[in-house]
C-alpha cells in the first residue's frame, strides 16, 4: 500500500468496522421516527444546531477522517480534503447562510388567468419528508455519505446513514464522528453489508437516497416502492469524453481527460470512462495523454504518494479481466506494470478499440483509457446514444460541434471542454438519467430533495360565498349554466396568445392588472348574482 501509510494511526490500520445486529435495526429506525413525530426538527434553529454539531464533529476528527480514506483507497490526504472534506464543509456553510431564505414559505397571488382564484393567495411551503436513509458508497466515502446528510438534516429530516463497508475504515471513523458529536435522537449510523442493508430497506422511511451501482439501486427503488416513498439513486454508467477535429488545442484536452481518468485511480463515477476521437487527431491526443498521466504522477506512477489503489481484490480481477480480454492495443502510460498484491494499477491507454470490445461493455471504474476512433460527428453521437445515458458526458470541440452532441444526446450532466468540473458547483444540481440516476442533489437541490414541497391555498371566507362557492359544482344543466364554464377553467393559453403577441396585446397583457380588469366586470356580475348553494337560515 501507499508510503503514507505508516503515518496513519495504528488504530485504523486495522479496521474495527462492526456490523448492526439484524434486531437492533427496526428500533434504531423506530426512535428516528419517534424524534420525527415529536416536532422538534421543524425549528430552523435545531436544524441548524445539528449542521453545527456536523461541523465542530468533522473539524474535530478531520485527521481520523483523512486517515481513513488513505487506508481504504491510498488516496492522498490533500486530494481528499479537497474533493471530499471540504465540499461537506462548503456545503455545511451553504446551508447555514441560506436555509432560512429556502425554507420561508413562498407566497404568490394566483394566476390572474383563473378567475376563480381572485383574491386567493397560494403558498409553497418546503415541509421535511420525515425519517430517511443514506445509504453510501466507497470511492469517495466522505463525501458521498455526508453531503447527502447535510441537505436532510437541514431539511428537517432524522437520518439513517449506512456508510459502505467496503471503504471500511472511513465507514469506522464516520461512526465514530456521529457517534461522539451528533444528537444521537437525530441521525444514528447502521453498519453493515448487503444482509444488513436489505433489513434496513424492509424499514419504513420517508425517502431513500443511494449512491452506488444501478443493481443495488433497483433493490433501493423497489423498497421505496413498497413504503410508496421518494427515492434518489445516484447511479454510475459509462462516461464518454468526445474529442472533435475542430477542438483547436489538444494539450488542454489530453490534460483534462486523463484526470479525469486518473483522479482516485479511476474510481469516480464521473470518470471519463472511454475517449471517442476524431481520426485526424487521434496519434497526436494519445501521445500527449501519455505525457499527462506521467505530468500528474511521475515517470513511475506506483511511486506517487498521490496514486490511490483499487479498493479491493474483487475490482482488482475484474479490471485485470477485463484488460485481457480486449483486442485494443495496450499501452502503458507509465513506465510501471501490474502490482496485484499492493493493488496498484498502472495507467493504461487502450487503442484502436472497437464498439463491440470487452472495454466497452461495463463500466471500468479504474484507469484503463480505451480510445475509439471515428470519422463523423453524427458517428459519435449515434455510439454514445446507442448505449445507457451517462451521468456525464464530454465534449471537446468547437462551439458549433459541442452544440450538435449536447442537442443530440442525453446525460446526467456534461461539460464543454472540461471533465468532472461541473460538479464542484454547488449552486447546480448533480444527478443523472435514466440508468444514471434519479433525482439530484447539492445545495439547494438537496434542500429540494429532501423537502415536501407543500401547496397551500388561503382564501377568504368573506369573499362572495354564493358566487365562489356556487361556481364549483352542480348543477350544470342548462343555459343558465353555462357561465360556470367560462369563468371557472382557466382562461385558454392559445385564446390570450394573439392578443398577447401584438404589439398593443403586449402592452396590456404586460400588467397582471389589466388582464385582471378585462375579466373582472363578468365575473363580479356571476359572483354577486349567482344563486347561493345553500340559502342563509335567519
Ligand atoms: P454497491 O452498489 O455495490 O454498494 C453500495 C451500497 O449498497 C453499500 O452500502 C452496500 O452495503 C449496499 N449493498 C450492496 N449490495 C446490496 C444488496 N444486495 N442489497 C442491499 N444493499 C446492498 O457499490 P458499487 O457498485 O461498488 O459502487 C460503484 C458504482 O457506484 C459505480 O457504478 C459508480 O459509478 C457508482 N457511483 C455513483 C456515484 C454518483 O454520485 N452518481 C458516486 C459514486 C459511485
Amino acid at each position: 500500500m501507499g508510503k503514507e501509510h505508516s503515518a496513519v494511526s495504528g488504530a485504523l490500520s486495522e479496521s474495527a468496522l462492526e456490523y448492526a445486529s439484524i434486531d437492533s435495526i427496526g428500533g434504531t429506525v423506530s426512535s428516528l421516527r419517534a424524534t420525527f413525530a415529536s416536532g422538534q426538527t421543524r425549528s430552523l434553529d435545531f436544524r441548524k444546531q445539528q449542521l453545527r454539531a456536523l461541523l465542530a464533529g468533522m473539524r474535530a476528527e478531520k485527521k481520523a477522517l483523512l486517515d481513513a480514506v488513505l487506508l481504504d483507497l491510498s488516496k492522498s490526504a490533500i486530494e481528499t480534503d479537497m474533493y471530499e472534506f471540504s465540499a461537506v464543509e462548503f456545503e455545511i456553510g451553504l446551508m447555514l447562510e441560506n436555509m432560512d431564505k429556502w425554507a420561508r414559505p413562498q407566497r404568490s397571488w394566483l394566476s390572474m388567468l383563473q378567475p376563480v382564484f381572485l383574491m386567493s393567495r397560494s403558498e409553497l411551503r418546503r415541509e421535511p419528508l420525515g425519517t430517511v436513509v443514506i445509504i453510501g458508497a466507497w470511492n469517495y466515502p466522505i463525501r458521498l455519505t455526508l453531503l447527502p446528510l447535510v441537505g436532510a438534516l437541514a431539511a428537517g429530516n432524522t437520518v439513517v446513514v449506512k456508510p459502505s463497508e467496503i471503504s471500511s475504515h472511513t465507514a469506522v471513523a464516520i461512526e465514530h464522528m456521529i457517534g461522539k458529536y451528533m444528537d444521537q435522537s437525530v441521525v444514528r449510523v447502521v453498519q453493515g453489508a448487503a444482509h444488513e442493508t436489505g433489513e434496513l430497506l424492509k424499514q419504513h422511511f420517508d425517502h431513500y437516497f443511494y449512491t452506488g451501482s444501478g443493481g443495488v439501486g433497483r433493490v433501493v427503488a423497489k423498497a421505496a416502492a413498497e413504503q410508496l416513498a421518494g427515492v434518489t439513486l445516484e447511479l454510475g454508467g459509462k462516461c464518454p469524453a468526445i474529442v472533435h477535429a475542430d477542438v483547436g488545442d489538444l494539450t488542454p484536452t489530453a490534460a483534462r481527460i486523463m484526470w479525469a481518468k486518473l483522479t482516485n485511480a479511476g474510481q469516480t463515477c464521473v470518470a471519463v470512462d472511454y475517449v471517442l476521437v476524431h481520426r485526424s487527431v487521434k496519434d497526436r491526443l494519445v501521445d500527449l495523454l501519455k505525457e499527462a498521466a506521467v505530468g500528474l504522477y511521475g515517470e513511475s506512477t506506483s511511486k506517487s504518494p498521490d496514486y490511490g489503489r483499487i479498493i479491493n481484490d474483487r475490482n482488482y480481477k475484474r479490471l485485470k479481466d477485463l484488460l485481457d480480454r480486449t483486442e485494443g492495443t495496450t499501452i502503458f502510460a507509465t513506465e510501471d506494470g501490474f502490482d496485484e498484491h499492493d493493488r496498484f494499477f498502472p495507467p493504461v491507454i487502450v487503442d484502436g478499440v472497437q464498439d463491440s470490445d470487452s472495454l466497452l461493455t461495463e463500466e471500468l471504474f479504474g484507469p484503463i483509457l480505451p480510445i475509439v476512433v471515428y470519422d463523423t460527428l453524427d458517428e459519435a453521437i449515434a455510439m454514445v446514444n446507442s448505449r445507457d445515458q451517462p451521468l456525464a458526458l464530454y465534449v471537446f470541440a468547437a462551439s458549433a460541434s459541442a452544440q450538435h452532441v449536447l442537442a443530440q444526446t442525453r446525460s446526467g450532466g456534461a461539460c464543454v471542454n472540461d471533465t468532472m468540473f461541473h460538479l464542484a458547483s454547488h449552486g447546480s444540481p448533480f444527478g443523472g438519467v435514466g440508468p444514471s440516476g434519479v433525482g439530484n442533489y447539492t445545495g439547494q437541490y438537496s434542500f429540494n430533495a429532501f423537502s415536501h414541497h407543500r401547496h397551500v391555498l388561503l382564501r377568504p371566507l368573506w369573499f362572495p360565498s354564493p358566487g365562489i362557492d356556487t361556481i364549483r359544482g352542480a348543477p350544470f344543466s342548462g343555459p343558465e349554466n353555462e357561465w360556470k364554464l367560462k369563468l371557472c377553467r382557466p382562461m385558454a393559453y392559445p385564446a390570450v396568445r394573439p392578443l398577447r403577441d401584438s404589439f398593443f396585446g403586449r402592452l396590456v397583457t404586460f400588467f397582471p392588472l389589466w388582464r385582471l380588469l378585462a375579466i373582472l366586470p363578468g365575473f363580479i356580475v356571476a359572483l354577486f348574482t349567482a344563486k347561493p348553494l345553500i340559502r342563509r337560515r335567519k
